[in-house]
């Protein structure tokens, strides 16, 4: 089975673009607020890193989620896609003087803080303008998640976040600073996570910090669990929607939560990869010595996580019911490394034909670059076409 194209339309654009089907994000978002919604004080910020493309960001404003941002560039396409700053909330190591200013001025809900000099910066720049900071420490939970090594995020090797062991402490600055106010605890700890049971570990973590915390009587008012919920990159026409269902009630089972304390979560891929496709088009197909390679107009500029961790995408000739052929599917970059997938089954392929790159809606056109001085996609949603 492939997925269905307005594949008419296709024809009169320029390769390659992304199509997102609005229809399927709709439907996604529906059943997510559904499942999340069985749950007192649950709520869902959107992961803005996963796709910040103006239109997309309105469709899930408009259901009603808030916004997850890493960077001040992420608070204003929040802002500008209509999320209230009262639902933005703002991660990240590294935050510039401007990004911590920006979020002071338009006083989003939250800064998550990921070290004790960062508290401090945030603490003097909200004085500077009478202002106080509501803050939530991000812990490194020390927990694995079993995907891709360079998606994890909660161990401790990794960069992000305050170390377990300096949570009380930090905890004591927080609470003596003066235009800090100390409102939760986050975590994160990785993306494409299949596994109930990483996000039980965390569970567990969260509890033991927080029995921790009560031993010293201090009690937060919200426990932000980060994303990365998974999907079914190899199965997009049968399993399009995330099992959200399970995840929610994983952390409903396993989260043990102090009475009225609300919990975040920050989903990016499981809202937006499924909708989106990359659209390219044959160039050539050249006869290797041992295989044949599919030449596409897009490349790695436009798609690049393939290069970067080996990512699998399910690839369609969606204008082709001809025989099935093997190929090697590759871009135009000069990078060996520009590569779709190798040994690809596709029915037969010949210039001029039509490619749909699956399940490319999160981390896709957000990610693209203009290196070789290609230009940037275009993303294309059903209402345009
Ligand atoms: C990337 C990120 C997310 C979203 O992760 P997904 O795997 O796309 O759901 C959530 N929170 C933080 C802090 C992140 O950095």
């Amino acid at each position: 089975m492939k997925g269905k194209f307005p594949v008419d339309k296709f024809k009169e654009l320029k390769t390659p673009f992304y199509y997102y089907d609005t229809e399927l994000l709709r439907k996604t978002l529906r059943i997510m607020n559904e499942e999340c919604a069985r749950y007192d004080g649950f709520n869902i910020h959107y992961a803005v890193k996963a796709n910040a493309n103006p239109k997309i960001l309105n469709i899930i404003y408009q259901s009603g989620l808030g916004a997850d941002c890493v960077s001040g560039g992420e608070i204003q396409a929040a802002i500008n896609a209509g999320f209230p700053a009262n639902k933005i909330v703002y991660a990240g190591v590294g935050k510039s003087d401007w990004e911590i200013n920006l979020g002071l001025e338009k006083e989003i809900s939250c800064f998550n803080v990921e070290s004790i000099e960062e508290l401090k910066i945030i603490n003097e720049l909200a004085a500077k303008k009478n202002k106080t900071a509501n803050v939530a420490f991000r812990i490194n939970p020390n927990v694995g998640a079993h995907t891709h090594a360079n998606i994890t995020t909660g161990l401790a090797e990794n960069k992000f976040g305050i170390a377990m062991n300096d949570l009380e402490e930090v905890m004591n600055i927080g609470h003596s600073l003066s235009n800090i106010h100390v409102t939760g605890l986050h975590f994160h700890i990785g993306s494409q996570i299949l596994d109930m049971n990483d996000f039980k570990a965390l569970c567990n973590r969260i509890n033991e910090l927080q029995d921790k915390l009560e031993r010293q009587r201090v009690c937060v008012d919200s426990i932000n669990v980060g994303g990365g919920l998974g999907i079914d990159y190899k199965h997009p026409n049968k399993v399009c929607i995330a099992d959200f269902k399970s995840y929610f009630s994983t952390f409903h089972k396993h989260l043990r939560l102090r009475p009225g304390q609300q919990v975040h979560f920050e989903l990016g891929r499981s809202v937006v990869a499924p909708c989106g496709s990359l659209i390219t088009q044959v160039l050539y197909i050249k006869q290797g010595v041992s295989k044949q390679f599919c030449i596409v107009d897009a490349g790695m500029t436009d798609l690049i996580r393939p290069a970067l961790y080996q990512a699998y995408h399910k690839i369609e000739n969606i204008t082709s019911e001809e025989q099935m052929e093997t190929y090697d599917v590759v871009g135009p970059i000069c990078e060996s490394s520009d590569v779709f997938a190798k040994a690809c089954d596709l029915n037969f392929c010949k210039r001029g034909d039509l490619i749909a790159i699956r399940s490319a809606g999160a981390y896709g056109e957000i990610m693209a670059s203009q290196y070789n001085c290609r230009s940037l996609p275009c993303g294309y949603i059903t209402e345009e076409l």
